[in-house]
């Protein structure tokens, strides 16, 4: 016998009994997004690497060492090869996408898309290489109204699913000019303690010193909390913008804790930037995350836009789900069709059909594949579905049907066939309520 193939480290099969909880997820999350007026967007799964060097940034972790880079191949009309890179995360497509349609220019657009991005990491738990995340951009909204929607658009998300535990961390980078006034004040304290600073920190004093107040390691946590504070070299528009964010979120009942290391990996965020955390994942606790990129549209070709959205990691919310014992809806059938004998096989399948077009919301499976009585019934069982409807000879001579409960101690039934999809209509509303 051939060995095996497995699945590659990292990228992880979503099996048919984590699918319920899957489901409830993304239409939650679908339902939600369309009542605060999202549209849905799908971009390509490979994009130019140039793409996220650009947008992410050439030396930030993604770029740096995360990227799943194929073989650069070439067009077959000719042309130049060029690099294609796996997308590690999907505001750059989202933006690429929306310029390249001209839905971005001199317009609002509220949009969402889900899928899965990429990344070269150490796999551990919430930690993958292939993962899942539903992200929501908006574009040309420049006001902090429209922070505040995206982050009661979160704290509404995580009470629809049931959710408890998230936590809101809030900062504000300041426009890009200001970030790079104050990146020169941490080159300039970071360069005065050389000595303190880490391998990694060292690497990152000349091109990305931002990312050192973000640093994980114990021996840099005195350097770093003495280290300029952004919110002091604020620029005054910056400032008053997150003023308005924290009164809006105020208003709406929404609590925050502020903080001034929060700096987040990828390089095109300004101003706000927030993270959902809860303590119940370990260290991958972050659930969300998101701000505001105003200069990215511009960085990629379009006019200057402002822009503000989130992704949320979706793998790590299920473990959430799980962690919590949030119970998803079952997706058990509500029937499972019986058929004992050839003619009753053959009348069963017409039954099926006729069935589904009275009944367009019945769960019904079939027995396919014939089989005993008591095989079809330990199929039956199997299935989840909470009836089985058998229809033996007896029953097609008597144009009735059996209908025995399979999940509850009630007594087995016979129907006149013509009554049947009245009685399951009722058993559906039934399931519905529960
Ligand atoms: P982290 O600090 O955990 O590496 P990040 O800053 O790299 O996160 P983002 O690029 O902001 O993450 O992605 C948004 C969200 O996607 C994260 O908050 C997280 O929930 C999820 N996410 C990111 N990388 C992974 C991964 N490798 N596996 C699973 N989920 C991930
Ligand atoms: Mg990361």
């Amino acid at each position: 016998m051939a060995k095996n193939i497995q699945s590659i480290r990292g990228m992880h099969d979503i099996l048919p009994e984590a699918a319920p909880t899957w489901q409830f997820f993304e239409s939650t999350v679908r339902n939600l997004l369309a009542t605060y007026g999202y549209s849905e967007i799908r971009m390509p799964i490979v994009e130019q690497t140039d793409l996220f060097k650009r947008a992410v940034g050439e030396v930030t972790d993604i770029v740096e060492k995360e990227m799943y880079i194929l073989e650069s191949r070439r067009d077959t009309e000719g042309g130049e090869a060029f690099s294609m890179a796996l997308r590690p995360e999907g505001t750059a497509g989202c933006v690429r996408a929306g310029i390249q349609a001209g839905l971005i220019f001199n317009q609002q657009q509220r949009l969402w898309y889900a899928g899965p991005m990429f990344r070269a990491e150490r796999p551990q738990k919430g930690r993958y290489r292939q993962f899942h995340q539903i992200g929501v951009e908006t574009f040309g909204i420049a006001g902090p109204d429209i922070d505040a929607e995206l982050i009661a658009i979160g704290a509404r998300l995580w009470k629809q699913l049931g959710l408890k535990n998230i936590h809101l961390e809030l900062n504000s980078l300041g426009s890009l000019e200001a970030r790079h006034a104050y990146r020169q004040l941490l080159v300039e304290y970071f360069s005065a303690h050389q000595d303190q600073l880490d391998e990694d920190s060292k690497r990152r004093l000349h091109t990305n010193p931002l990312r050192i107040l973000d640093s994980k390691n114990p021996t840099m946590r005195e350097l770093v909390a003495a280290a300029p504070n952004l919110h002091e070299h604020l620029d005054s528009e910056s400032a008053e913008h997150f003023a308005q964010l924290q009164s809006m979120l105020d208003g709406m009942g929404i609590s925050y804790r502020i903080n001034p290391r929060l700096v987040r990996g990828l390089d095109y965020y300004s101003r706000t930037v927030f993270e959902w955390v809860t303590d119940e994942l370990g260290s991958q606790g972050t659930v969300c995350a998101g701000g505001r990129y105003d200069g990215l549209v511009e960085q990629l070709g379009g006019r200057p836009t402002p822009a503000c959205g989130f992704a949320m990691g979706v793998e790590r919310l299920i473990l959430l789900l799980e962690t919590q014992a949030v119970q998803a809806p079952a997706n058990n059938p509500d029937v499972f069709l019986v058929m004992a004998g050839d003619a009753a096989a053959k009348a069963g399948l017409s039954l099926a059909e006729q069935l589904r077009d009275a009944l367009p919301d019945l769960r019904l499976v079939s027995n396919c594949g014939g089989g005993n009585f008591k095989t079809q019934m330990k199929r039956a069982d199997k299935s989840g579905a909470a009836v089985a409807l058998i229809l033996g000879e007896n029953e097609l001579e008597r144009a009735e049907i059996t209908l025995k409960p399979l999940r509850s101690e009630g007594e087995q039934i016979n129907l006149p066939l013509c009554e049947l999809a009245a009685h399951l209509s009722q058993l559906i509303e039934k399931t519905k309520q529960h």
